[in-house]
């Protein structure tokens, strides 16, 4: 049976700092999800709400078909999504019906609050997810291993994605609408694709490759590695 990875990510776009890993696994026989916590529909200067949602959960779809995953998408509001337990169930029912045998998700420490939530959100959920008893529908569910991303200490396990950056940078750029807001607003103001470039090479050059994404394997639960 094919082995199954999901990236839980609280906004549209944020899949992007694993995209190459993702497209690398799809490619390599995973079956792959991309779960999206928000709708970001307050990441623009001028869109409204509403608009903005439709706009970027389009952009997801586009994202998804370039990285090779299948979409999902759990809806809360941005920059409102809240760690509590009606959260963490929600994402005990997403990892109950797919089943995943590695987990992915962002750094605990990241600059945005929703960031910060959806990672303890989703560690939670891993261990949850498995309780034999627990009156959550869907068959208890082990994850073997949980990764966030990002550089840790000493334990970082870096993805070569030097075949797979052309993916990662496709992706970002089926968020047309936010590389027009990350380059042209103030609380921004750089250019993603070149972000993109630089850090996969840094990155790249830490592990002797050419291009690489980085993260950090939770410390209980690393019993599946990333190719
Ligand atoms: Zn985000």
């Amino acid at each position: 049976m094919n082995k199954i990875i999901a990236l839980f990510v609280a906004h549209p776009d944020d899949e992007i700092f694993s995209a190459g890993t993702l497209a690398k696994h799809a490619r390599n026989g995973y079956k792959v999800f991309i779960i999206w916590m928000t709708n970001g529909e307050y990441g623009h200067y001028s869109i409204p709400p509403e608009k903005l949602k439709e706009i970027r959960h389009k952009e997801c779809l586009e994202s998804a078909k370039i990285i090779g995953a299948e979409p999902i998408f759990i809806g809360y509001r941005d920059a409102h999504l809240e760690y509590n337990m009606n959260s963490i169930l929600e994402v005990v029912k997403v990892i109950r019906r797919i089943k995943p045998n590695i987990v992915i998700t962002h750094a605990l420490d990241e600059y945005h609050k929703d960031h910060r939530n959806t990672s303890m959100i989703v560690r939670d959920a891993v261990f949850i997810a498995g309780l034999p008893t627990l009156e959550v529908e869907g068959e208890p569910h082990v994850v073997d291993s949980l990764y966030f991303y990002g550089k840790g200490l000493k334990t970082d396990i870096y993805v070569d994605i030097s075949d797979y950056l052309e993916y990662k940078i496709k992706a970002m750029e089926a968020h047309k609408s936010q590389v027009d807001w990350l380059r042209s607003t103030r609380l921004h103001g750089f250019d993603p694709i070149e972000r993109i470039k630089t850090v996969t090479s840094y990155h790249g050059l830490l592990a002797g490759v050419k291009y690489a994404e980085v993260f950090t394997p939770s410390k209980s639960l690393s019993f599946d590695f990333l190719l």
